[in-house]
Parts: structure tokens; C-alpha cells; sequence
């Protein structure tokens, strides 16, 4: 159920009075971070679905779970950092393997303790009925509600599932099953790299939506024009749940290099450009990538996108920077919806 945006404003004042108390109890040192507030468990649970409902422009971020050797303090003080921007959701990724679905959920569950819903992803291609069941069973105790219903890639050196072939297996396996869950599904602007059109990739979609999923997350795109087109075909097609653009700001030599080569996106000449004269220069880089992404939200929001959703690569300083730039859009489309954001 959704929570009124008052009652949110009498919580956040009440976990800010007692910001020194709770940062003490969880070593929280982040001056401007959302207090992870132990009463935020208490929260009535929440469903993504109703906030395309009542937004029109709905702002999330995604984020990784870190090695399981990692220190968990650092992506604890991401999220505080990245709670403190008051986003609608945060999804929490997770390996095709099946490996990293228990750290999912583990950094779900820390998102929800910032008074973030978070939106948990599931993969299924490397895994069995009864481990789905045991993922979905621990993210259901863990009080998360949504779920991203993902094939996952396939790994050269692991056999496909017997269970799952595709993402709609999984999304009718949950609904059939009889968990609650809110399902979103993954798409492709450009098309998903293994179909031989757009158009059939399309029709594969609408598999996946009419087993029950409620909103779409798509790939990340650097050309607004092929959402817009890709929009237009959802439409004709018939698929009409609400399709959150993934916006990915190019800010790192490091994503270029992985994220042009793995995602298959299509390079626009304006980001060829900037990224031929900024590549080593990595402030430069840095400053252009968020205002190329900062460029590209605005003509999304400005078309009606019904949400972004930010590939923030677990960096807080660009999230801040991107979400600072767009908030006075976001405020002034969603209005009173948005009226306890700073
Ligand atoms: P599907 O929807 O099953 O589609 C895969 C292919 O099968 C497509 O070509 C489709 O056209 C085809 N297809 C689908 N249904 C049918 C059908 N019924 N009959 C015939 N063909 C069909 N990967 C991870 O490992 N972990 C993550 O956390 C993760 N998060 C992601 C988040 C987003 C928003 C996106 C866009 C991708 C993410 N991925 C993640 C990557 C994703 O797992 C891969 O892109 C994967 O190759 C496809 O997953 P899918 O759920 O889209 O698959």
C-alpha cells in the first residue's frame, strides 16, 4: 500500500531527529545521508506498480551487490547516499548464476532499512524450480515486494535450465506459485541481441507482459529516438504497461570500454565525439557524460517517459549530480507526489 506522502514526511523528520543516535548504532558517517532507521522495517511494505499510477515521471536507480569477499560498509554508505535522493526505487542486480542471488537480496533487504523500496532482481536460466522458489521464498521474509523476472545470459560453461527458458517462464512460474510479488521484466530498445528482428523481439515481449508483469525496465540506449520508435511498436503490439527508460551516464574509461562492448548499444556520433576527445582526461569525461545523460533525461521527461531509470554503477556522486540537474522537472510533473524530496 502506499504510504502517504505526509506520514513519509513524519518518519524522515522522525529518523533525522535521531540521525546521531541511529548513525552510532550503524556506524553511518555520511553528514548527508537518509538515516537507516531501524523503524523503517515497521513501514508498511510497498508495491512499485501504484507509483506509475500516481507519478508521472517515476526515478529510480540500480545498483550492484558487492563481492562476497567485500567489505559491506562501503555499499551500505552508497545507499545511504543514494536513499538521501529520495528515489522511488532501487533495484539491487544479480549474477546469472544464481550465485549472487543471496547477496540480492541481503542488499535488498539494506535498502529497504533506508526507507527505500527495493526492487530485487531474479534470474533463472542457470537455475532449478526449487532454487527460484528458495530465492523468491528468502526475498518474501525479507519483506521485498518487487521483483525483476530475468532470463539472465547464458554462460558458456553452464547448461541451461531445464525449468526456464525464458524471462515470461519465470515471471508465470511466480504468478503460479501464488507469491505476491509486483513483476517487471527487462527490454530492448534496440532489440535484444539474440533476435533476429525487433519486431519478433517485440512479440516475445508481449509473452513476458501478458504472464504478468506490471512495468518494464529497459536496456540502456544513447539515442532517444530508438526508445520513442520502440514505444510506438509496444503500443501497436499492444503491450501497454508503463516502460521506464535505463539511462546509463558514460562517466569512467572503464564503463566505456565494458558497457559499449557488452551491451551492444548503438553509439550515437555525439558520444563517439566525446568520448574520442575525453577519454583520458577523466574529469572531463566525467562532467560530459553526466551532462550528455542529464541532456538525454530531459528529452526523455520532455516526451512523456513515464520513468528513467539511472544505471548509477553504484556511484553517488553522479547520481546527486544527475538527479540535483533534474529535479526541478521531476517536482514540477509529479507535484505534490514529490513534495518531501529535498
Ligand atoms: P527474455 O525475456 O527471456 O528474452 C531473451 C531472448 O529470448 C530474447 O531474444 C527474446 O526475444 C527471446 N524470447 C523471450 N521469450 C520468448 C519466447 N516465449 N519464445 C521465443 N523466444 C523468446 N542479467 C543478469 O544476469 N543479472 C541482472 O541483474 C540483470 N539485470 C538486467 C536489468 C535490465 C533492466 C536489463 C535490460 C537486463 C538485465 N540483465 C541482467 C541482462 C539480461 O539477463 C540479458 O539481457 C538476457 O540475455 C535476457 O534476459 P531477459 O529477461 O530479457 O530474457
Amino acid at each position: 500500500m502506499r504510504i502517504t506522502a505526509l506520514s513519509e514526511h513524519f518518519f524522515q523528520t522522525f529518523c533525522d531527529l535521531f540521525a546521531p543516535f541511529f548513525n552510532l548504532l550503524y556506524n553511518i558517517d555520511k553528514s548527508n545521508a537518509r538515516t537507516a532507521c531501524p523503524s523503517a522495517e515497521k513501514r508498511k511494505n510497498m508495491k512499485i506498480s501504484p507509483i506509475f499510477r500516481q507519478k508521472k515521471a517515476v526515478w529510480s536507480f540500480e545498483i550492484f551487490p558487492p563481492k562476497p569477499t567485500a567489505d559491506p560498509s562501503a555499499v551500505q554508505s552508497t545507499i545511504a547516499e543514494l536513499s538521501a535522493l529520495r528515489p522511488d526505487y532501487i533495484s539491487v542486480t544479480c549474477s546469472a548464476g544464481g550465485s549472487g542471488n543471496a547477496r540480492t537480496g541481503e542488499i535488498a533487504s539494506l535498502v529497504k532499512s533506508f526507507g527505500v523500496e527495493p526492487l530485487a532482481h531474479v534470474t533463472c536460466i542457470n537455475s532449478d524450480k526449487p532454487s527460484v522458489r528458495a530465492a523468491l521464498s528468502d526475498l518474501r521474509e525479507r519483506g521485498v515486494e518487487n521483483v525483476l523476472a530475468l532470463r539472465g545470459d547464458r554462460l558458456p560453461d553452464r547448461e541451461d535450465s531445464k525449468d526456464f527458458a525464458h524471462a515470461s517462464d519465470l515471471v508465470g512460474f511466480i504468478r503460479s506459485e501464488g507469491y505476491d510479488f509486483d513483476i517487471a521484466g527487462a527490454c530492448y530498445p534496440e532489440g535484444h541481441p539474440e533476435s533476429k528482428s525487433l519486431p519478433e523481439d517485440i512479440r516475445n515481449l508481449k509473452y513476458k507482459t501478458d504472464a504478468g508483469v506490471s512495468h518494464l525496465n529497459t536496456q540502456l540506449f544513447f539515442d532517444n529516438e530508438d526508445f520513442y520508435r520502440f514505444r510506438d511498436m509496444l503500443s501497436i503490439a499492444g503491450i501497454d504497461v508503463p516502460v521506464q527508460a535505463g539511462v546509463m551516464p558514460l562517466v569512467k574509461k572503464g564503463h566505456v570500454d565494458r558497457i559499449i562492448s557488452l551491451s551492444g548499444a548503438k553509439i550515437p556520433a555525439k558520444i563517439s565525439r566525446m568520448i574520442s576527445r575525453f577519454y583520458d582526461r577523466p574529469e572531463a569525461l566525467m562532467e560530459a557524460g553526466i551532462a550528455y545523460a542529464v541532456d538525454q533525461i530531459v528529452d526523455l521527461l520532455s516526451a512523456g517517459a513515464q520513468g528513467i531509470h539511472l544505471y548509477v554503477m553504484n556511484n553517488p556522486y553522479v547520481a546527486k549530480r544527475i538527479t540535483d540537474s533534474v529535479q526541478g522537472i521531476l517536482n514540477e510533473l509529479n507535484g505534490a507526489q514529490n513534495a518531501d524530496r529535498p
